[in-house]
């Protein structure tokens, strides 16, 4: 590689990602496979269209591609129609927003302190830019969701749409419950799974797909493939869908990223692929459980998936300070809101840990319960000369545990 700037950079990268414990619960390891053929030549292929109806010729091999891609989907959840073509998980949740939805429409999202994400009508996404959104939250006792309050809301509120879905809820969701109350007030249902896709391939959370119109995810978090979209629909819905990805919202299909969610799915419909989302979960209980032992109040008092979020209130930080200190030590994290959150989200009083990316990389609950120590350790005592024996402990475990 003649370019040494960026040789460089990704040097650094690969030692970060060696020797950090990556807790990003929305971050996960890929395998080889997926990773040489998302950067393989299919990257200079234009595509656009669908297999056997491009604007391009020379397409007849990516065709298959995504004809594979587009079945082995279909297969791991069980759905009538996918298309793969969607670059991320927001512009997947654009599509199927632009496919059902008029400019002015009301939409019922959860509310982004209590766990939803920017495209379920942040005010400043094009989601609550263009269309009307209106919000329900958690319980203030139990942090979850209240599935009467959502049918109250949603009475009120009246929506063409009701999405579910979250990036920072640690309980299993209720699709069935979703779906009562769409049914009740008469609007479609969108459920974003980004997060729990793995969980969902593989049984351990309930299949929103027999419930919603749409589902839309990610394939890069818990299901371990690219990074990119991905939408499930009913067959109703699938020449309107496919209209509004390509022309409507996206040009050329990323055809490299295509073949990288085709291994993805190839791996996710392998049984080995079950027992990793097993001990997803088993590892993210452990974790909740030593960092309770160690007195974090954990929101909801635990976790069903592969993520937790602690209230470092309850030990006297915020959130973007426990962070740092984390990062000091090689653990990265992210600082997140909890429901009912009095600090800005630039500051927070919660972090969020996910155990989907070092579950891959072979840890299992003992290595978990170490992290909640060392978790808990520098937090409580962030002196320089524990952080740098903390640190130190952390490496060492690290390259015991490398994945390439
Ligand atoms: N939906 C949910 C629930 C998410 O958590 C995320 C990303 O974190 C997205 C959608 C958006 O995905 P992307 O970052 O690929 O646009």
């Amino acid at each position: 590689m003649k370019d040494l700037e960026i040789l460089n950079a990704l040097d650094l990268e690969t030692q970060r990602q060696r020797h950090n414990i990556e807790l990003i619960a929305s971050e996960n390891f890929v395998s080889r496979d997926v990773r040489e053929v998302t950067g393989s030549i299919l990257t200079n292929k234009y595509a656009e269209g669908y297999p056997g109806k491009r604007y391009y010729g020379g397409c007849v091999d990516v065709d298959i591609i995504e004809n594979i891609a587009r079945d082995r989907l279909c297969k791991l959840f069980n759905a009538e129609h996918a298309n793969v073509q969607p670059h991320s998980g927001s512009q997947a949740n654009m599509a199927v927003y632009m496919t059902v939805l008029n400019p002015g429409d009301k939409v019922l999202g959860m509310d982004l302190s209590s766990g939803g994400h920017l495209t379920h009508g942040h005010s400043l996404n094009f989601s609550g830019k263009l269309y009307e959104f209106h919000s329900y939250g958690v319980d203030k006792e139990t942090e979850m969701i209240d599935y009467e309050d959502v049918l109250r809301v949603a009475k009120e509120v009246k929506p063409q749409m009701i999405v579910c879905g979250a990036s920072a809820y640690p309980r299993e969701i209720d699709f069935a419950k979703f779906k009562e109350i769409a049914d009740e007030v008469g609007a479609y249902l969108m459920v974003d799974m980004a997060h729990i896709a793995g969980l969902v391939a593989t049984g351990h959370h309930m299949s929103p797909v027999p419930y919603a119109d749409f589902v839309t995810s990610t394939t890069h978090k818990t299901l371990r493939g690219p990074r990119g979209g991905i939408i499930l629909c009913k067959e109703k819905y699938a020449a309107a869908l496919d209209k509004t990805v390509f022309p409507g919202i996206q040009g050329g299909p990323l055809m490299h990223v295509i073949a990288g969610k085709a291994v993805c799915f190839y791996e996710a419909l392998d049984p080995s692929f079950h027992d990793y989302i097993e001990q997803v979960v088993v590892n993210c209980k452990a974790l909740s459980d030593e960092l309770t032992k160690e007195g974090f109040r954990i929101v909801t008092g635990g976790t069903d998936n592969h993520l937790i979020l602690v209230d470092v209130k309850s030990i006297g930080m915020t959130g973007k300070e426990a962070e740092k200190l984390l990062d000091e030590i090689n653990i990265t994290c992210n600082k997140n809101t909890i429901p009912f959150d009095t600090e800005k989200p630039f500051v927070t009083s919660g972090i969020r840990l996910g155990t989907a990316a070092m579950t891959t990389k072979g840890f299992k609950e003992e290595e978990f319960k170490q992290v909640g120590r060392w978790i808990a350790d520098v937090l409580k005592n962030p002196s320089e000369d524990n952080i740098a024996k903390v640190k130190q402990e952390v490496v060492e475990l690290t390259e015991k545990f490398i994945f390439e």
